[in-house]
């Protein structure tokens, strides 16, 4: 998942270092900031093709060292000691995040980073405010209470989030009478509290009330929505989060972060538009937390006698006569840290004149883009990986589909029955190969908590083991043919 919210990173130096009164910038830092503004959008676009995405990471850190050095030559920069005591807590609290926290807990990380991030940019329209209050003019503290708003709503909503994904809270939605109407009488009532604070900013006791309710919203806006539905959230907090840093910049005067809030703001908005679509959920029922009524059917029913094991010398047995090979990995295949062997299997039946392609959903795993960061550190050449509505045509001439750790991504159901929770979710349509091989450790559901009957499903056949030693064992039976 991309974190898009580096430039509030920049917005905690810019706000650690300016004072309360913000005179023009300096030409230089001026052209910097434009360069900076430049390589931010660049990445964006850089990071939307696995090809060119490491480039883009690349760009935008960058662009963030470019901004936060020029940030430091700004004049109303007085004292550096406690921007160097910030920065240090900063890294030494990074380090152990990047190197500890697994692949698979990203979008909860991600949802601290933002929650942080949003608390961030709220603190600073504070600060302002109780800086300057009465002396700010009218548009400076609209600019302060949109800030405010989506700052604190963002923080309260992103920290329910991680709950939710870190299963400390309940994932089941959370719903109770009347929570529309609740939900949006607090919203309405942050609003007037905002707008009184814009009219009456000498009030002591309206600023206060106002950030309780935003704190309040953000808690009750996402209670109600269901875990599964929690990483399209937090795409949407990245970007509340990002409009709030760009709010802020019309506060502190400083264009950097009015263009950089502005990017995150509306990435954020298509990345889970995008990721609504790929499930096939309704965005507005997402954004006010509904659940889609249905019913999954029994698994005793579907997969009642119907499934056939193999394993890994049937399974090289019978990729020792293929010509065309699909692997579909999935967020076992990510559990099980199979990506390395994958790799190997793919060598291996590459160089026994075997095509192998790779089919990825925009879903599979636990946030967009786990399965090409995957198979990137396997380094599985880009132009064997080929995204679901390039796959699914060939599918029906492929003769063997292995599906490593997917489940939802690839359960026929969601094509076939319109009474199924997942009806509508595009699939990849391995059950049209010639014999598809799932591997997983058992016939447990996957993240819709549904049972699949492509298990059940005439050419297929269960591989069950771990993901890994899946890979493993059939690669030692393969050398062996
Ligand atoms: P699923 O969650 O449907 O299934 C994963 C399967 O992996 C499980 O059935 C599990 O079966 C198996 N598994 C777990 N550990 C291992 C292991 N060590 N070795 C082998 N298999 C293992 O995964 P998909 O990738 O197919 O689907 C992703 C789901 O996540 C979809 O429902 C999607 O909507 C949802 N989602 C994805 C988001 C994204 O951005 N990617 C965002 C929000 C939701 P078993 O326990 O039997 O081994």
């Amino acid at each position: 998942m991309v974190d898009c919210s580096a430039p509030i990173f920049a917005a905690n130096v810019n706000t650690a270092l300016l004072g309360g009164h913000h005179p023009p910038m300096p030409s230089y830092v001026v052209l910097i900031y434009l360069a900076a503004a430049m390589l931010f959008a660049l990445s964006l676009k850089w990071l939307s093709t696995p090809r060119t995405a490491r480039v883009g990471v690349l760009a935008g850190e960058i662009g963030m060292a470019a901004a936060i050095i020029a940030t430091l030559f700004l004049p109303e920069v007085r004292h550096y000691q406690w921007i160097l005591v910030a920065g240090l807590i900063g890294v030494i609290a990074a380090i152990p995040m990047a190197l500890l926290v697994p692949m698979t807990a990203v979008p909860q990380q991600i949802a601290m980073f933002h929650a942080f991030g949003a608390l961030a940019a709220a603190l600073v329209g504070t600060a302002e405010y109780y800086a300057h209050g009465t002396a700010l003019g009218t548009s400076t503290l609209i600019a302060i209470g949109f800030e405010s708003l989506l700052g604190y709503l963002t923080f309260t909503g992103s920290i329910v989030a991680a709950g939710k994904l870190q299963e400390l809270l309940p994932t089941a939605p959370m719903g109770y009478p009347l929570q529309n109407f609740v939900s949006i009488a607090t919203l309405g009532a942050s609003v007037i509290a905002g707008a009184l604070v814009v009219v009456y900013p000498a009030n002591a006791l309206v600023f206060p009330i106002f950030i309780a309710l935003c704190l309040l919203f953000g808690v009750l806006l996402i209670m109600p929505i269901g875990g599964g539905d929690m990483p399209t959230v937090i795409a949407l907090l990245n970007s509340y989060a990002g409009l709030s840093a760009s709010a802020m910049g019309f506060v502190i005067n400083n264009k950097l972060l009015i263009i950089g809030g502005a990017l995150e703001g509306s990435s954020g908005f298509i990345l889970s538009m995008i990721m609504c679509k790929a499930m096939n959920r309704s965005f507005v029922n997402v954004l006010f937390g509904q659940v889609q009524a249905a019913k999954a059917q029994k698994a005793d029913d579907i997969y009642g006698g119907n499934i056939k094991s193999v394993n890994a010398e049937e399974v090289a047995a019978i990729l020792d006569g293929a010509s065309r090979v699909v692997i579909v990995p999935g967020y076992g295949l990510a559990v099980a840290q199979a990506q390395h062997a994958t790799g190997q299997l793919f060598q291996l039946l590459q160089a026994r004149s075997v095509d192998v392609q790779f089919g990825i959903h925009p879903v599979a795993g636990r946030m967009p883009g786990h399965m090409n960061v995957l198979l990137a550190e396997a380094d599985i050449p880009y132009d064997n990986l080929k995204e679901m509505d390039q796959i699914n045509p060939e599918m029906e001439n492929i003769d063997v589909a292995i599906v490593n750790g997917a489940n939802d991504v690839v359960n026929p159901d969601a094509r076939d029955n319109p009474n199924s929770p997942i009806a509508g979710m595009p699939i990849i349509n391995v059950d049209k190969a010639g014999t598809v091989i799932v591997i997983k450790r058992s016939l447990s559901p996957g993240f819709a908590g549904i049972p699949n009957p492509l298990f059940a499903a005439r050419n297929c056949l269960m591989y069950f083991s771990d993901g890994k030693k899946a890979m493993l064992d059939i690669i030692a039976e393969l050398e062996k043919l």
